[in-house]
């Protein structure tokens, strides 16, 4: 075929399908605009998936009836005008591209009015092309509704998934601009029904109540941090260890409130976690990254969804601190004290819990200020440090819990998980002064590995050695044991190291950290549940718990105690 300039529908087409991959890159598109145009209430209307209709409707500064035609030519925008204004982008918009994109492959109605002026205007465009338009009555603001989406562009039409799964990604997606925009009134109504709103007060505990319902709402903690050097911030929220997902779509990560996905932002979440989650699960988080607008590159994907930052090291510290701080300073212990019941309820706030500190971030009329609002200057909000209760011995419950009396009530402590949590301490604290606590073995022990056993022991070797195990190669695939860990006391050696060996390799796939090998040391080395203890052996158990930085998990995540309040023992014995 000989070389030609594609015609420019199909030009177009083929643009649009960079911007608008499916139904809910429509939707993004759309409330970024109404942002950037300084809403202070988003409804969002979609049928059947979003295919056959998306209506976005906002209250925004409006489009001069003059100009509506040209916001739907290529490359139009009124948020940029020059190479420095691109360098640091303060708007979510700024390609031009998003409209006449939607426009080319939909119906596209839009009514407009400037709230200045008396009336408004409507434009109606078929697969890109005007098809009429004209002054019209209207509510101040822009209403954008986009009819039969894809409809001629079969092919891509057949690659959306099925409608409820579609519907889903735009659920999602509003709610995490819910999240970063606080300020705003989010409405979503989905086949005529309202399937989410948020308050729009500016309160960012609400906007997380209503996006994660209150018993994870009640489990966020609050995140601030700063670099002092570079002046980057982290501000949001977090889940408590106790809180976990089975995959990583529940952390959100925005730039400059531009919502952004990025693996370097989720590793450095799951990095503050590490020792305090159970192998593959991930924590919930929502954070928002300030940073200089010239520091990060908003224009490397047409969709806006990836950045890249200068200091990509910085931001991964910054964001990596701020969360494991929080994390260090409150591990609240899981309660089993009723969620609060209503939607907002003032009760939303346990002691360890302040009010968001975020305050009225609102955003009504004007061009956006997305700098400031989240900062607000009210750093202090951090939370005290939660020792662990003092506890006193009632009893051993199935050889397995240890039955503890606290200020607060009752708590029943799993006595594995709690050893663990010690040994893990203590292994850690002499590997990293880099004493191993070993114990000699008056017998060498020969043992024998599997070519995967032998691989993590050469690639952990270091670790292992740092927590105590000495062993030298006695050819094809055997060792030879001289030490183990202290803390392993008496039992089999040869089975200690394998135990190690495998659990490394198994927890070793999803993160290779030496704290894995700590974790499985600890694990191996604690009284397993079923054992008897005396009550001195409790007392001393409790007593070293307390003595740890995280008393409330095990390294592996899991909660050592459970916590019955005072509160809600009365409220079943029906004494309140
Ligand atoms: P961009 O957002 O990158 O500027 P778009 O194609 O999304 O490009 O929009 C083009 C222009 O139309 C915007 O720059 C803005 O001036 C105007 N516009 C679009 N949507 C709205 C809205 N909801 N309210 C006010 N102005 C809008
Ligand atoms: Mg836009």
């Amino acid at each position: 075929m000989s070389i030609k300039v594609l015609p420019p529908d199909l030009a177009a087409k083929i643009a649009a399908g960079e911007v608008v991959e499916r139904p809910a890159s429509v939707v993004k598109e759309l409330v970024e605009n109404s942002i950037d145009a300084g809403s202070s209430q988003i409804t969002i209307e979609i049928k059947a998936g979003g295919v056959e209709q998306i209506k976005v409707i906002d209250d925004g500064h409006g489009i001069a009836s003059e100009e509506v035609s040209i916001a739907f030519q290529r490359h139009a925008t009124s948020k940029i005008d020059s190479q420095e204004q691109l360098d640091a982008i303060a708007t979510l918009g700024f390609r031009g591209e998003a409209l006449p994109s939607i426009a080319a492959v939909s119906r596209t109605v839009i009514t407009t009015r400037q709230p200045l002026n008396p009336g408004g205007f409507r434009l109606e465009l078929l697969w890109g092309e005007p098809v009429s338009s004209g002054s019209q009555g209207s509510p101040p603001g822009t209403a954008v509704e986009v009819l039969d989406l894809f409809g001629n562009l079969p092919a891509r039409r057949k690659f959306l998934k099925s409608s409820s799964a579609e519907t889903s990604r735009i659920q999602e997606l509003v709610s995490r601009y819910a999240l970063v925009f606080p300020g705003i009134r989010y409405q979503l109504m989905v086949d005529g029904r309202v399937s989410f709103t948020s308050p729009g007060n500016g309160v960012h505990r609400e906007a997380l109540l209503a996006v994660y319902g209150p018993q994870a709402a009640t489990a966020m903690l609050e995140v601030h941090g700063e670099d002092p050097e570079t002046g980057y911030q982290v501000d949001g929220f977090a889940g408590a260890p106790s809180l976990t997902r089975a995959n990583r779509t529940y952390m959100t990560f925005f730039v400059n409130r531009r919502w952004v996905q990025s693996r370097m932002l989720s590793f450095a979440v799951e990095e503050a976690y590490i020792g305090l989650l159970q192998v593959k699960r991930y924590p919930l988080a929502a954070l928002n990254i300030s940073i200089p607008y010239e520091e990060v590159d908003v224009n490397s994907h047409p969709s806006k969804r990836e950045v890249r930052f200068r200091e990509e090291n910085r931001v991964f510290s910054t964001v990596q601190r701020a969360v494991r701080a929080v994390l260090m300073a409150d591990s609240p212990i899981p309660s089993l004290a009723s969620p609060p019941e209503s939607a907002y309820p003032a009760a939303v706030a346990p002691s360890f819990f302040p009010r968001s500190a975020f305050g009225g971030a609102r955003y009504g009329g004007g061009m956006p200020d997305y700098g400031g609002g989240l900062e607000g200057g009210q750093a202090d909000a951090r939370l005290p440090k939660q020792p662990a209760p003092p506890l006193k011995v009632v009893g051993q419950l199935k050889l397995t819990y240890i039955v503890a009396e606290g200020p607060a009530g009752m708590f029943l402590v799993d006595q594995h998980a709690a050893h663990e949590r010690v040994l893990f301490d203590r292994i850690y604290e002499k590997a990293s002064e880099q004493e191993p606590q070993s114990q000699p073995l008056l017998e060498l022990v020969s043992v024998d590995l599997s070519p995967a056993q032998g691989d993590t022991l050469k690639t952990h070797q270091e670790a292992l050695e740092n927590y105590g195990f000495q062993f030298e190669p006695f050819g094809d695939g055997s060792y030879l044991l001289r030490a183990v860990p202290a803390i392993f006391g008496e039992g089999d050696p040869a089975k200690a190291l394998l135990d190690v060996l495998d659990m490394t390799a198994f927890e070793g796939l999803v993160r290779q950290k030496e704290d894995v090998t700590a974790a499985s040391i600890a694990c191996h080395g604690a009284i397993r549940a079923g054992k008897s203890l005396t009550e001195p052996e409790m007392v001393s158990l409790l007593e070293q718990l307390e003595a740890t930085p995280n008393p409330h998990t095990c390294p592996h995540g899991r909660p050592t105690m459970v916590h019955f309040s005072s509160n809600h023992m009365e409220r079943e014995f029906g004494r309140r």
